[in-house]
């Protein structure tokens, strides 16, 4: 399988500079579309080193969801090193073949988005890393409400924000005739999908079309930079006479052609540089503190980002307890994780009396570190170890581990009422 592509970038109609950036490497059979943030030309260094980076992992060998990783610790340090660069960040979407099968795999951070294009139909592949894609998903907006909300450039996940970075990864499977479209929000925003797929079946040139969707996103208002990839499948035999225009569709052995990060400016790119103002893009973090969106999440300000990353919960699974940090459900695209699995049953704890316990976990038992979730759950072992015992707990004073350790609503009522069972 060979992938051929096309693209357009464009500062659009209000920006001053086009912080979005793409990456067509032919030889690597690697694509992207990056859209950085950052004032002060910070968000175009962050998408250029992004893209940089994840060619140069993906060169030496790396595989993509490491890849990613790469460019986010890239951008994390240039940020840290330099306080005018410091904030900076960005989005990645980027496409490969997969060494290990027949299909194509897409590797994503943040709200620029991929979509298969079959048919026709234009089917969105990743999901956006944004404040108005979370609400969504939790049921407090409505997709035509998303669309156009005043917060929906707030992104959730971006590259270069922190040291580690969570990358979805999206397996695709593709047939003949099938195409990729790669996209800055800058195109999302300003199009309605049905009109991106009209442009897409009208006109076959991934470079033309692509051209075609930046041209069609200005005439709407291009309030953002924009930027399009459209990749497909090489035709057998006819590879090249489409004529991509950015695609090095060269024959079989030939050197490999350069490939562009960021394309030298267009005859677009170069007009209105005298523009200012538009929504820039901001990262939820940033902006947690003066968020009216907030008011919506119902959620005290500055805990929620906070919490997202920094809470534990106790739940069960499979009816045993398990310890978990972040927030239950995930919360502006901070997935929890399973940080401990106690092997403390439900039966345990309902043997031990410990019936208030298993309400609030089986409700989900929060902690705001991970130390206050540890001591609950040596009260948990505490009470089950209490309970067992072949004495009653009130006779035995001189161990260290007294009834009144026990967890909260635990084994303190229920064990002094149990008649001594010894011999
Ligand atoms: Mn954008």
């Amino acid at each position: 399988m060979r992938l051929l592509a096309g693209a357009a970038t464009d500062v659009g109609m209000v920006r001053e500079g086009n912080e979005d950036g793409f990456l067509i490497d032919d030889r690597l059979q690697l694509f992207a579309v990056a859209d950085g943030m950052g004032g002060h030309q910070a968000g175009e260094v962050a998408s250029a080193t992004a893209l940089e980076a994840l060619r140069a992992s993906v060169a030496a060998g790396t595989a993509l969801e490491s890849a990613v990783t790469a460019a986010n610790s890239a951008v994390f340090e240039k940020a840290s090193a330099d306080e005018a660069l410091r904030g900076m960040g960005t989005t990645l979407t980027t496409l490969s073949i997969d060494p290990d099968g027949a299909e194509l795999l897409i590797g994503h951070v943040g709200d620029s988005r991929a979509y298969l294009i079959r048919d026709g139909e234009l089917r969105q592949i990743t999901e956006d890393h944004s404040l108005v894609e979370e609400l969504v998903r939790e049921g407090r907006l409505t997709p035509e409400q998303a669309d156009v909300h005043p917060q929906r450039s707030i992104i959730t996940r971006a590259l270069g924000i922190d040291a580690d970075v969570n990358v979805d990864l999206v397996p695709v499977e593709i047939r003949p005739g099938d195409r990729i479209l790669l996209c800055s929000d800058g195109l999302t925003t300003m199009l309605r999908t049905s009109d991106i797929a009209t442009i897409l079946r009208r006109e076959p040139d991934p470079g033309r079309a692509a051209d075609l969707l930046v041209d069609a996103a200005n005439a709407a208002g291009g309030e953002d930079n924009i930027t399009a990839v459209i990749i497909e499948v090489e035709d057998d035999g006819l590879a090249g006479i489409t004529g991509a225009r950015v695609a090095g569709a060269s024959a079989v052995g030939a050197p490999a052609p350069p490939a562009d990060v960021d394309a030298p400016p267009t005859r677009r790119q170069r007009r209105r540089r005298d523009r200012g103002g538009g929504r820039r893009r901001t990262f939820a973090r940033v902006v947690l503190w003066t968020l009216p969106v907030l008011i919506i999440l119902g959620i005290g300000v500055g805990a929620v980002g906070w919490y997202a990353r920094h809470g534990y919960y106790l739940k069960f699974v499979d009816n045993k307890v398990v310890m978990f940090k972040g927030v239950d459900g995930g919360l502006l695209g901070f997935d929890p994780t399973r940080v401990q699995d106690t092997k403390i049953t439900r039966k345990q704890l309902n043997a031990a009396g410990g019936g208030a316990a298993i309400d609030a976990i089986a409700a989900t038992k929060t902690f705001g570190s991970r130390s206050a979730a540890d001591a609950y759950v040596r009260r948990l072992r505490t009470g089950i170890a209490d309970a067992n015992r072949p004495t009653t707990t009130t006779t035995i004073p001189t161990t260290t581990t007294a009834p009144t350790t026990t967890a909260p609503g635990t084994p303190t009522t229920a064990v002094p009422t149990t008649p001594p069972s010894g011999p």
